[in-house]
């Protein structure tokens, strides 16, 4: 049985003086809950994001983390840094971060790899893009994202995002047989690299435009654990929504 995540990418939003009010109430609104709730502030947040979630149920994850511990690094994070403010799980190739600022899949894997190293749970994006869907290469590159992403590492510690590119941000969510059939090729490509009892408890996350009225419909899928959220997770009833079912 795999527990059911739900983590709400924040992007750049919200400054650290917004954050302890918005997490508070998504404390309360998602109490008694058997779903794994996290939240993803801007790293500027975390500070005060740990202090709210302090003796709660809601766990902490950053946005991204660098490969090296220490270093000339100028504007890049480390996992022990987020350790200590008490992150513990980390997003890591959001399709923003690829698209924006030449994230790659090997990039990708030595971040993953950080974070693993630290005991932080690596949330790996991945997904296709509109024009790699329409011209037939999204198994092409969903099997090259996990493959690249997850080489030489413990990947049964590893939370998976399928994040089509298409459905990000813009209203339009895959439909749960969509999200399935991408949810069913990347189970089958983990069970290549690390075999089946692994592929089969690794969770794998839903995200694009999910919102209450959809969610529950694509959690119902077999083999989709959860939602990565972005928009809806900024208003905590939204969010409570999606993890409330
Ligand atoms: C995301 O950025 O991870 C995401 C899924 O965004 P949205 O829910 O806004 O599409």
């Amino acid at each position: 049985m795999r527990v059911k995540i739900v983590a709400g990418n924040w992007k750049m939003n919200k400054t650290a003086s917004e954050t302890a009010a918005l997490i508070d109430e998504i404390i309360k609104a998602t109490a008694g809950t058997h779903v794994e709730v996290v939240v993803c502030p801007p790293f500027t947040s975390l500070k005060d994001a740990a202090a709210a979630c302090t003796g709660s149920h809601v766990k902490l994850g950053a946005q991204n983390v660098h490969w090296e511990v220490s270093g000339a690094y100028t504007g890049e994070v480390s996992a022990e840094m987020l350790k200590e403010l008490g992150v513990t799980h980390v997003i890591i190739g959001h399709s923003e971060r690829r698209q924006y600022f030449g994230e790659t899949d090997e990039t990708v894997n030595k971040r993953t790899k950080a974070a693993l190293a630290a005991g932080l749970v690596p949330i790996v994006c991945v997904g296709e893009t509109l024009e790699e869907r329409d011209s037939g290469k999204m198994d092409e590159v969903i099997v090259r994202q996990v493959k690249l992403g997850l080489t030489d590492l413990d990947v049964g510690k590893v939370v998976i995002a399928y994040e089509p590119v298409w459905a990000i941000g813009t209203g339009r969510t895959a439909t749960p047989a969509q999200a399935q059939e991408a949810h069913a090729l990347i189970r089958r490509t983990l069970a290549e690299i690390v075999g089946g009892a692994i592929a089969n408890s690794v969770r794998i996350q839903y995200g694009g435009s999910m919102k209450p009225d959809n969610a529950k419909e694509l959690m119902g899928q077999p083999d989709i654990d959860g939602g990565l959220i972005g928009g809806a997770a900024l208003k905590a009833d939204s969010f409570a929504a999606i993890v409330n079912g």
